[in-house]
This record gives structure tokens, sequence and C-alpha cells, in this order.
């Protein structure tokens, strides 16, 4: 037990009652004032904590905001990573509100994803002012509000910002043993189009080319992609196909989820993807990748970054261990790039954009102690 930890336990409530405000804000990614409101509190918040505050104004999301703490002092930045968009619709609240059972555990729409490492972020810095311990470095919090959605909006200010840091914090969910997470897999959706020709099923069906056809040839082609044991896996997910009974379909589209460990299974999907050539001559295929992150890999950094990590919670008198996910997150962005990066730093808990989502009380103090801990202690 260190004194770091024995401070922030003793003030477990007030992170509770900090977890319950940020969850009082329904903030549902496509309702762009409502994630203002919070987008709102989290600025005066930055400001109050003397941090240097850039907006990044956005159309369709929530604006994100960019706050520094020590903008010119000598090193690269750690930057956290926290989004303040959840996948609750407005009125989840008033269907369940957020209530603490008797083992301490907080439920509430957003609890775990993210508004829990949001918490302790936010009381990593504050506490470490609080006792003035805030080291003279650069730190970087970089509040996003779409990651629900893909980060379609966000991606590139998270790769301009990540660029410059020297260690990305992502605050998403530990497992629910309280685990770091120092893999995740790459995903992207490929959608494919299969275009045709129509033709009459009873009069001239040989005149047609036939684009279900030519789907169920391509589909078999991906699923033979599978590797499972080595965690790559082609899923056809999607497919709509055809117009009326009697019509020989002209076009069919189909959606293809992807999933791979490494960075170079990665590339070698992409590389059949985009050498996809149709099997009935005449037809025409288009390939298009969606909503992809590459992996963030196991690999030789992360192991580094992460022993780091584990050497320096542990001399806090903290339990530090890693897993992995088969999900993206903006994690996957920046490890990709090949800044060092840790994630699954956000409260234990589970249920993530489940009925029974919940944030662990017990590990808000252990969290923002590791936070802290790597601020102080971190080097480069
Ligand atoms: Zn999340």
């Amino acid at each position: 037990m260190s004194e770091l930890l024995t401070f922030f336990q003793s003030h477990q409530q007030a992170m509770t009652d900090y977890l319950t405000k940020l969850v009082s804000y329904e903030t549902p990614t496509l309702d762009k004032p409502a994630v203002e409101a919070l987008g709102g509190f989290m600025e005066s918040e930055f400001k109050q904590m003397g941090a240097a505050v850039t907006r990044y104004p956005q159309e369709k999301v929530g604006d994100f905001l960019l706050a520094k703490w020590n903008a010119d002092a000598p090193g690269k930045p750690i930057m956290f990573l926290i989004h303040i968009d959840t996948v609750w619709p407005i009125g989840t609240l008033a269907e369940r509100p957020t209530r603490i059972d008797a083992d301490g555990k907080l439920f509430g729409p957003g609890a775990i994803d993210m508004k829990g490492g949001i918490t302790v972020t936010m009381w990593a810095i504050k506490g470490l002012i609080e006792r003035g311990e805030l080291p003279n470095r650069p730190i970087w919090v970089l509040m996003t509000s779409d990651e629900e959605v893909g980060s379609i909006y966000s991606e590139p200010v998270i790769k301009e910002a990540a660029a410059q840091a020297g260690l990305v914090l992502v605050m998403e969910p530990a497992t629910k043993e309280e685990a770091l997470k120092t893999w995740r897999k790459g995903v992207g959706t490929y959608h494919l189009d299969i275009h045709g020709r129509p033709s009459h099923a009873g009069n001239a069906p040989e005149q047609g080319l036939n684009s279900v056809i030519e789907f169920a040839q391509q589909a078999l082609k991906l699923h033979a992609l599978n590797d499972y044991k080595n965690g790559t896996s082609v899923s056809v997910t999607v497919v709509k196909g055809g117009t009326v009974f009697n019509v020989i379909p002209e076009f069919t589209s189909a959606q293809v989820d992807v999933r791979t460990m490494t960075a170079r299974a990665w590339g070698d999907i992409q590389q059949v993807m985009e050498n996809l050539t149709p099997f009935i001559p005449g037809i025409k295929l288009e390939v298009s990748l969606h909503h992809a992150r590459g992996p963030m890999e196991h690999n030789d950094l992360m192991k580094a970054t992460y022993a780091q990590c584990k050497q320096i919670g542990e001399s806090y008198g903290l339990t530090i261990r890693e897993d992995g996910s088969g999900g993206g997150s903006d994690g996957n962005f920046t490890a990709h790039m090949g800044i060092p990066t840790l994630d699954g730093l956000g409260p234990q808990g589970d249920g993530l954009h489940a009925l029974h989502e919940h944030v662990v009380l017990a590990s808000l103090p252990r969290r923002a102690t590791l936070l802290a801990a790597l601020l102080k202690d971190w080097k480069f």
C-alpha cells in the first residue's frame, strides 16, 4: 500500500460523485447539443485545473478539446485519450437511473464506457495538483466525441496529436479482472458491390450476369481466408441481392468484417481484398474499406511499454495485469503508428454497450493511483 493509493482511497466518495455527475449527462454520439453540454462541463473543469484548452469545432458531433498542462516544459507529452460520447439514446437514464448495489458497483448508461475512464483521468491530475506533485512535463488530454461511431471525424485529430506524444494512455475500460489491454485486433469492414446485368429469368436467363452467383463464389473465397488459430477472421456479415423473383439479379452488395492480430496479416488481407477479380466475365466488382483500425500489436514496443507500466504500478502497491480484446479502440490508431500506447486504463467493470454496464467503485482509486504514478515516474 502506497501513500498515493491511500490518498486516492480517501477520495473514493468524491470520485463516485464525479462519475455520477458525468453519467447524468446523456451523450449519444449524434446528438450534438447533448454532447456539447458535457463538453462545456469538461472545458470548465480543464480550465479550472489550470490547463490551456484548444477547441476543434465539429459540425455533426460534439467539438473536440485538447487540454494541455505544462505545454512549455521539456520532454514529449503524455497524452490521455478520452471520448465523452456513449451508445445510449436520450431517455436511457430515466429508464435505468444510476444506482449503486451492495457490492459497490455503480450501474448507469456510459458508466464504464467511458465515463469511469474520464473520472480517473481527471482525478489523477486533480490529485497531483492538490498534492503539489504535478510533474513539470507536458500533459495532454485529448477529448473526442465520436468514438462510438468509429472516430470518423476525430481520426485525423487523434493521429496528429499522437504523433507528437511520447506515450498515449487510452482510457477505455479495463477488463472485468481489471487488466490493461495490451493487444487489440485490427478491425475493418469491407464493402463489396457487385454489378451484373439484369435479364428476364424466363425469356432470356442466359443474357443476364447474375450478381448473386458471383457473390456466392466470392463469399466462399473470402471464407477460406479465415485463420482463427492465428487470430484472423474474415466474416461475411451482411448481404443484399436481387429485386424480384423473375429477374436475374443485377446488383448484390455485401459487408465483410475483417479482424487480425498482426499488421502483417492485416496487410495480407488488404492485398487479397484489393485484388479480387470477378469469377464471371463481364461482372464488375467494387471493393472499399470502411471503419478501419489497424491492429494494436502485442509487439516488442508494446511489451516494453507494458513492462514499465507494471513496474511503476507495482512500486505503488498495485497489482497490474494484461489482457487483450478482439474489438478496436482509438488505441489501435496510435499503436499502429508506432507510438507507445497503453489501453484499458479505465476502471474495472463490465457490460460495455449492455444493460448490466457497471463500474467497480473500489477500482477508481487504484486506477487514479496508477495514472498519477505514470505521470510522475514515466521515463522515455
Ligand atoms: Zn469507449
